[in-house]
């Protein structure tokens, strides 16, 4: 039987890695859906390619030239906000979350709603909107199955067992580009610099957070909300291999781990195919040429938006979502030339500072105190610079 997937984000890293395994797998997944922000040329192409009944780009202007890429295709072109929510509630046994940032948040969450099976890349929803997210997932019956790697370690170790026997949840962290630099190198790393990640090909958002470790931060807060542990349950070890790609203590002592070359085939292929696997062509591990796994502590000095996450998610309420807006805003100004690297962490510790919102109770709440956070971040930057 064939599985039908609908893919937020399809033009992206994650999107791409996931058609790769489709266009594998062509008897067993059908693409009724694919989505992307802006590049109608890459959505065309993949929707021409997989046969899928439906493509939207985000930013309407761009809807009459994917019509026009599209005609003759049977494939219908939509675009805007309502339309993305259109794609995450389109048939399909299974949602690919892969839009980047919290712009995936009411996609991920219509398809919450719907109690569908979602593989979830877009940590940023679950960081924004956690809580009531896993209370919507459990309401209407809807599956998340983790696509980040080290969430889908975990839950891969998790299997068959039971929440209680856990002790602890370790987070493997690369390190990132800047690992072993020194703090006067680090304040000077370009854009170029830190999106050169040692092992994983990414997104340029993603790949600077790994650079300022504020991706181990925001999975810190993602591990929160999928496994139900505190924050003094769920610990971060740098490991520069990124072999293991993380790691569940047991009650009994018993650590088990999911290992693995670092292709993000692997966890999508998971998600595409559980309860059961499919073939990936991700490189097999050679032990011997392995030869050793380091392991180090973080460093908060040198990496403070990890610090800043761990505050956020034992500050609960809106701090979470006061640390991504801050971020996302400061990353881009960051790719875009304008803020030193350093500073991307400092904005976000700036906008914490200053934030003082309730808990928020809908998703409408969660994407004001967003939205303000981010006209706010915008304002503090702007001050710095004149
Ligand atoms: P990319 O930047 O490569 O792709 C992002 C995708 O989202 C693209 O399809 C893009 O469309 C679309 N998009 C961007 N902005 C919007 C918007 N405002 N509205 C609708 N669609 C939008 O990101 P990645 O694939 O690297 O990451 C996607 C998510 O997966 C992120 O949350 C990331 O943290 C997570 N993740 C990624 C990993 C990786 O290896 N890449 C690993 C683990 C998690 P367009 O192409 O038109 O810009």
């Amino acid at each position: 039987m064939t599985r039908k997937i609908s893919i937020l984000g399809a033009t992206g890293s994650i999107g791409t890695s996931t058609i790769d395994l489709v266009e594998r797998n062509r008897e067993q997944f059908e693409v009724t859906a694919v989505t992307a922000a802006t590049n109608v040329e890459k959505l065309a192409d993949i929707a021409r390619r997989t046969g899928a009944k439906l493509a939207v780009v985000a930013d309407e202007r761009r809807l009459g030239d994917l019509q026009g890429l599209l005609s003759g295709t049977g494939c219908r072109a939509a675009a805007g906000e309502n339309a993305l929510v259109e794609a995450a509630v389109a048939e399909a046994d299974l949602v690919i979350a892969a839009i980047v940032g919290c712009a995936g948040l009411k996609p991920v969450m219509a398809a919450v709603e719907c109690g569908k099976t979602i593989a979830l890349a877009n940590k940023e929803a679950l960081v924004t909107a956690g809580a009531l997210m896993m209370d919507a997932a459990a309401a209407k019956g809807a599956t998340l199955l983790p696509i980040d790697s080290e969430h889908n370690a975990i839950f891969q170790c998790l299997a068959g067992s039971r929440l209680n026997d856990v002790s602890r949840i370790i987070l493997t962290a690369s390190g990132g580009p800047f690992r072993s630099a020194t703090a006067q190198y680090i304040e000077a790393a370009t854009p170029a610099q830190a999106v050169a990640h040692p092992n994983w090909s990414m997104g340029a958002k993603i790949s600077v957070d790994s650079a300022t470790l504020m991706n181990k931060g925001l999975e810190l807060i993602e591990a929160h909300y999928l496994f139900g542990l505190p924050s003094e349950q769920l610990d971060v070890v740098i490991h520069p291999q990124s072999v293991i790609h993380s790691m569940v203590e047991f009650v009994d002592g018993s650590v088990l781990a999911q290992l693995g070359s670092p292709d993000m085939r692997t966890p999508i292929a998971y998600a595409l195919a559980w309860p059961g696997r499919i073939a990936t062509p991700a490189k097999r591990l050679d032990f011997a040429a392995v030869g050793r796994l380091d392991f180090e502590t973080p460093d908060l000095q040198r990496f403070p938006a990890l610090g800043l996450a761990r505050h956020a998610l034992e500050s609960g309420g809106a701090a979470p979502i006061v640390l991504n807006a801050a971020n996302e805003i400061a990353v881009a100004s960051f790719l875009d030339g304008q803020i030193r690297f350093t500073d991307v962490a400092a904005f976000v510790q700036e906008a914490l500072n200053h934030a003082r919102y309730g808990t928020p109770r809908s998703i409408g709440d969660v994407l004001e105190i967003d939205r303000v956070t981010r006209e706010k971040t915008r304002g503090m930057m702007k001050a710095s610079c004149s």
